[in-house]
């Protein structure tokens, strides 16, 4: 157990995708003092709101300590840890053998370690036989992913953070990276005062990001794909493509360029597309084409899309034009959303993907499987995370485990998918609080886990860089970390030998061996150089970005700026993209498009950030941004209440009528739930309209109507 006068541990920020080092100190009454680590390269010692405000949120108000199964009356009551894993796992087992692997599902999170994730992928691919697992981290970036795998040929994010320092145009698309990788958008604010980089940004909103815009296209919803099309033409017809880095490093640029122009016409198509002026398009493509180091970065308002992958291939097809990725200062740059949405993506916690960036062929499936020496091999793909609470609508799936996320609340259709957890036979949720909707729709089984500050792993950030989240609290009450819960889980189901972990580091070296395992330089994640870690070495790891081959010193790597792709040729693959739009037409009854996504002081369900009164003072209530001309037209006023009705559900907000919203487009935030505000589930709105690529759902545009209370 640690002690109270414990000196200042070095860890991670548990919020967002940027990966922030923290220094946690804690005194001698048991509080903690939270502070930006120099050290850390993500940071150099920077933390924003949320980040500062860490020892707010550490308290045990509402924490989950022991295990606790629901009684026939529907009340909960504690029960110990031998009789909660024997529940699940018998639970497990009968179902597997009465209905087949596929009657059972795990619903991941991009708040689980690496190592927690790791252990959870391995027992349901591997020993369960089932691919029925994915992860909130599907509803983030799952798009990012499939964009990299068409053009890479692997889940490689090009460039590092550095470059945003290095570079003399930084573009952000779909990303109001002030409020959600606030770090991040400090260190572009730093270029630009001492570099003089110019700052372009794309969105609908006026965010508080595009207030420092030194361009700013409030573009309409749907339309990434036609500008970058627009861009691509441009570029070809202003001579200002790479052609010796198409000719030598990529393939099919003749056909994509041919498809861009059929989808943008020229300039002034894309723009009126677009819904943009003329004049500033051309000012955007202008200064894309004359300056050689430019970074794109996007976020959610690209991926969180039914055409969310073409919009990342549209992006990436402009970088490979251009030849600019893999060098100082230019790239393509996924922002991910969560603190370790990229270690998920590295143990397989999607659906379609194995573990060590692996996918379902036969010879990647035999591979992992001999290396886990595992029973029951899933062959092929499992269900994404819409479709998967689709099949426990439909009753096909009867035994869900959650681990570290709330579905009821943050998915599309939340209201449905929330009534559809009471058809589950078996539903286990693994948390650290005792109530939120998801548990209170009903959980059977309920499994405290160790919270941040509480247990030992690592994340990935958005450039690839893994770092160390260590414990400086004691763990309270039962709770345990989510790969010790998983792992006596597996041994009870009659796997002991392949689960005998006894430390996060025992997991984390099998993680590094699989990565290395038969890679013949053809996958990208190779986390070789770290397999033997000894013990101390793991627990003092400085943050370090991959690939760590072995024998070969890490180092800060850039990828494909000689070409070198993941793909079977070697070559970049240029991605013609579908038609652009949004999927569901807008109608007399829902004549208005909602938006969704964060504010800048609080995170997901609130069920930590929550707990900061210094964060909900930014934003106290639920609100709603409804551009002047709408609120006129459905006669609602600034500060008073509106309903906002989608073909989902409804829910009642307070009214901010902003002139930076675009008319037509209404945005509401997604942290207020069922149980934190009635009737304010932004999730229950939204529609489930899947890119059907990457199966992440469309939820910035699903058409709606606002009307006063
Ligand atoms: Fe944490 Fe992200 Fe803020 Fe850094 S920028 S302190 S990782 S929330």
């Amino acid at each position: 157990s640690l002690s109270p006068h414990s000196p200042a541990v070095r860890t991670t920020c548990p919020y967002c995708g940027v990966g922030c080092g923290i220094l946690a100190a804690v005194d001698r009454q048991g509080d903690a003092t939270i502070s930006g680590d120099p050290a850390h390269p993500a940071n150099f010692g920077r933390l924003c709101s949320k980040g500062s405000a860490l020892g707010e949120t550490l308290s045990l108000d509402q924490r989950l300590l022991h295990p606790m199964f629901r009684r026939a009356d529907g009340s909960l009551a504690r029960t110990g840890w031998d009789t909660a894993l024997a529940k699940v796992a018998n639970g497990l087992r009968t179902i597997v053998d009465r209905d087949g692997p596929n009657a059972i599902a795990f619903y991941l999170s991009g708040q689980l370690l690496t190592e927690d994730y790791y252990v959870a992928n391995k027992l349901i691919k591997g020993f369960l036989g089932s691919s029925n697992v994915d992860t909130n981290s599907r509803l983030c970036m799952a798009s990012s992913v499939a964009g990299h795998r068409r053009a890479f040929g692997a889940d490689v994010v090009p460039g590092i953070y550095r470059d945003l320092d290095e570079a003399d145009l930084i573009v952000l698309v779909g990303s109001n990276a002030a409020w959600c990788h606030p770090v991040l958008y400090q260190r572009i604010i730093a270029a630009k005062k001492e570099r003089g980089t110019r700052l372009v940004v794309i969105d609908p909103r006026h965010t508080a990001t595009a207030a420092a815009a030194d361009l700013f296209l409030p573009i309409a919803s749907g339309m990434d794909t036609a500008l970058f099309c627009g861009l691509l033409a441009y570029l070809a017809d202003t001579r200002a493509l790479n052609d010796s880095y198409i000719a030598e490093y990529t393939s099919g640029f003749a056909d994509v360029l041919a498809r861009a122009r059929e989808i943008a016409g020229d300039a002034a198509a894309a723009a009126s597309a677009g819904g943009l002026d003329l004049g500033e398009v051309a000012r955007f493509f202008e200064l894309f084409a004359r300056t050689e180091r430019v970074v794109t970065c996007y976020s959610q308002g690209v991926n969180q899309s039914a055409q969310g992958t073409d919009k990342v291939n549209a992006i990436i097809n402009v970088h490979l034009a251009t030849g600019r990725l893999g060098r100082p200062g230019m790239g393509p740059f996924s922002l991910t959303g969560q603190p370790n949405a990229m270690g998920g993506r590295e143990v397989g916690g999607l659906a379609n993907q194995l573990a060590a960036h692996m996918g379902f062929s036969p010879s990647e499936t035999d591979r992992v499987r001999r290396f886990w020496n595992a029973p029951r091999m899933a062959a092929s793909e499992g269900l994404k995370a819409v479709d998967m609470f689709e099949a426990i609508e439909r009753g096909t799936i009867k035994a869900l485990w959650v681990m570290a996320t709330n579905p009821a609340v943050s998915l599309p259709r939340a209201g449905a998918f929330r009534a559809a957890l009471k058809k589950l036979e078996l539903f286990i949720v693994s948390e650290t609080t005792l109530h939120n909707d998801t548990v209170d729709a009903g959980a059977h089984v309920l499994l405290p886990a160790a919270a941040w500050g509480e247990k030992d792993g690592t994340v990935t950030n958005s450039e690839r860089r893994i770092s160390r989240q260590r414990a400086f609290l004691p763990r309270p009450g039962e709770a345990q970390p989510d790969w010790w819960i998983v792992s006596e889980v597996a041994q009870r189901l009659g796997f002991e030998s392949a689960f005998a972990y006894r430390k996060p580091a025992d997991v984390f070296r099998e993680h590094a061996a699989l990565s290395a395992f038969e890679n013949d330089g053809r996958r990208a994640f190779d986390l070789g150089g770290l397999a033997a870690l000894a013990d101390d070495d793991y627990d003092q790891l400085d943050a370090v970005m991959w690939p760590v081959k072995a024998g070969v010193e890490p180092g800060e790597a850039r990828f494909f700026g000689a070409g070198a792709f993941f793909t079977s040729d070697r070559r970049g693959r240029f991605i013609a993209p579908g038609h652009p739009g949004v999927r569901a037409a807008t109608s007399d009854a829902f004549p208005l498009r909602l938006n969704t996504g964060r504010l800048r002081d609080q995170w997901h369900t609130m069920t930590r950030s929550g707990k900061s009164p210094r964060l909900g003072a930014h934003s106290p209530e639920p609100m709603v941004d409804v551009h002047p001309d709408d609120a006129s037209r459905t006669g609602i006023s600034d500060g008073g209440f509106a309903k906002v009705t989608t073909p989902h559900g409804g829910a009642v907000f307070r009214v901010c009528v902003r002139s930076g919203q675009q008319r037509g487009s209404i945005f509401a935030p997604i942290h207020w739930s069922y149980s934190t505000a009635a009737d304010a589930c932004v999730g229950a709105l939204a529609m489930a309209e899947n890119d059907p690529l990457s199966g992440q759902p469309e939820l910035k545009a699903t058409p709606a109507r606002v009307e006063p209370l």
